[in-house]
């Protein structure tokens, strides 16, 4: 074992997890890249250091300044960490229908923030707008841009698809994953295309998002709605662009609850609810590839960041859902 040079260094390297329960029983090898062991706390951390890197590299970014973001939450978090290590301060925007785990803890962590109401993206009141403009009005800041920023995509091309390369041996059937900003699915997608074409990259979608039907028909339109967060997208980002989107895969938040409650029940993971979307999409593919197979897709943030939700009976009784039987 060798000694992390700070937060920072610790960032990535996660382990890949054998999901024994579901692997057993569909005969395949599913494995989840357990970005949830970042020292932030999920997938996002990669993303934040390299947004600010670069920002460092291009002298956007001075001692003493202000990285400015419109996030769902693990982005903040990740900032927040970052901004706090490298000596910068940090201002969070975020929609107020995220969970109180998410946003109590960036204040905790010492970001500045601001909820603003879930309006779509085409709205200037839109949390994504608002931190572009408040990063204009403040001397000395940045604005992260996440979803524009190809910095993002560039850390799971740099980092994250080579580890899942070297983790497995250079034995990748499928790579799966949802997608928010897209950096993660596109940037790891791409570096496995450049060493193995054939590997088949697999989004894996909720409802209300458009993705899907872009994937499948060409076309940016959503049926439904869903209760997970930080994934789903109404437009296709600079983060997706050129994305290698050989097929979708949509899982209903009912899958993706029994898939989170089976994590936690059989193989002791506590994940949220895009891990579940990503898993059950992988769970459905290996059914349809047969035993035999090697999948990877992402186990993106811990349960703990939905306690109040997603493992609360009263709250997901008030979406109409119960804790599943395992
Ligand atoms: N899962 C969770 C919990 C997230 O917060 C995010 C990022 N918003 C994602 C998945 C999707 O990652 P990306 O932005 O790289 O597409």
């Amino acid at each position: 074992m060798e000694i992390q040079k700070g937060f920072v260094d610790s960032i990535g390297n996660t382990p890949l997890i054998r999901l024994n329960h579901y692997s057993d029983l569909t005969g395949c090898e599913i494995l989840g890249k357990a970005e949830f062991l970042n020292p932030g706390g999920s997938v996002k951390d990669r993303a934040a250091l390299f947004i600010i890197q670069e920002a460092e590299k291009k002298g956007l970014l001075k001692p003493g300044g202000t990285v400015v973001e419109g996030t769902a939450g693990n982005t903040g978090i990740g900032l927040v960490h970052i901004c706090n290590a490298k000596g910068y301060k940090c201002l969070i925007v975020i929609p107020d229908t995220q969970s109180k785990e998410k946003i109590d803890l960036l204040r905790t962590l010492g970001a500045e923030v601001r909820t603003v109401p879930a309006v779509p993206y085409k709205d200037p009141g839109n949390y994504v707008k608002v931190s572009a403009r408040i990063a204009e009005e403040i001397p000395n800041a940045i604005w992260a841009n996440q979803f524009d920023n190809v910095a993002n995509r560039l850390a799971h091309f740099q980092t994250t698809g080579p580890e899942i390369w070297e983790q497995t041996g250079g034995k990748v059937d499928a790579w799966l994953a949802s997608l928010g900003t897209g950096g993660t699915f596109t940037g790891t997608a791409m570096f496995l295309k450049t060493k193995d074409p054939k590997i088949k990259t697999i989004v894996a979608e909720p409802f209300g998002s458009a993705i899907y039907n872009f994937v499948k028909k060409g076309e940016l339109s959503a049926e439904g709605n869903s209760f997970t967060e930080g994934i789903g997208n109404g437009r296709i980002t600079e983060n997706m662009k050129d994305a290698p989107f050989d097929d979708a895969i949509r899982i209903s938040d009912q899958e993706c609850l029994e898939t989170i409650y089976t994590l936690l029940r059989k193989d002791g993971l506590f994940v949220g609810g895009s891990t579940g979307i990503n898993v059950a999409a992988a769970v459905r593919l290996a059914k349809e590839l047969g035993p035999g197979r090697t999948l990877v897709t992402v186990l993106c943030d811990s349960g703990a960041r939905y306690q109040s939700r997603l493992y609360d009976k009263d709250w997901l009784a008030t979406k109409g859902y119960s804790i599943p039987e395992i």
